[in-house]
């Protein structure tokens, strides 16, 4: 069966791929159109969303990974991942784009200066108990739940922080810096899901 993939252009890909190792995944990382071929799904870590956005199309692999999106690739977005994974951004840098593929619109930044970096505890009904320690550091928000979208988790406010549609699932937090590796493993559930029908 073909590997995992962690996209590894910029951020905090290498505890993603050592998350993923952890639970027994076989992982390659991904900066380069051949890498996303070759893969059964991927992680996009938490960074600089602009700057991971540039990359992936100077590279060559943002088109790449629009295709296997549209075609039901598994992707988990973290952070600047979710970004990534959003079809509308509010607060982009100019001419910032996404990969798309989640009916969100989700806002950059969103806790300001005042609030760049939190913990919470959050309900994840689809994960069961115990709640999630989920940490944000100037961490995007879904703004606008579209249609297509489910939420999985929101903070007490009722603010989405945790989205899934089909294949694709996006968190405003960082798993991969806790001991809590539940959303991994609910990515590797829909990659040997979808193994298993292809
Ligand atoms: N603020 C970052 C962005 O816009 C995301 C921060 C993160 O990934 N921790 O991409």
């Amino acid at each position: 069966s073909r590997p995992v993939g962690v996209l590894a252009l910029q951020g905090d890909f290498r505890e993603h791929v050592a998350v993923l190792r952890g639970l027994g995944a076989d992982v390659i990382t991904v900066r380069r159109p051949e890498e996303v071929a070759a893969i059964s799904g991927l992680v996009i870590p938490g960074g600089e969303s602009s700057v991971m956005d540039k990359l992936s199309r100077t590279f060559g692999v943002a088109d790449a990974l629009k295709k296997q999106i549209a075609d039901g690739l598994p992707v988990y977005g973290t952070c600047a991942g979710l970004i990534m994974l959003a079809d509308r951004i509010i607060d982009g840098i100019r001419g910032q784009e996404s990969l798309g593929g989640l009916d969100v619109a989700v806002r950059r930044n969103a806790f300001g200066a005042q609030t760049e970096s939190f913990e919470a505890d959050l309900d994840v009904p689809v994960l069961g108990e115990p709640p999630m320690h989920a940490v944000f550091i100037r961490a995007p928000v879904v703004a606008e739940l579209g249609d297509q979208a489910t939420a999985l988790a929101t903070l007490e406010d009722g603010t989405v922080v945790a989205v899934e549609q089909g294949n694709l699932i996006g968190t405003s937090f960082h798993p991969e810096m806790t001991a809590d590796y539940r959303f991994h493993q609910y990515f590797l559930d829909k990659v040997a899901a979808r193994s298993s029908r292809r």
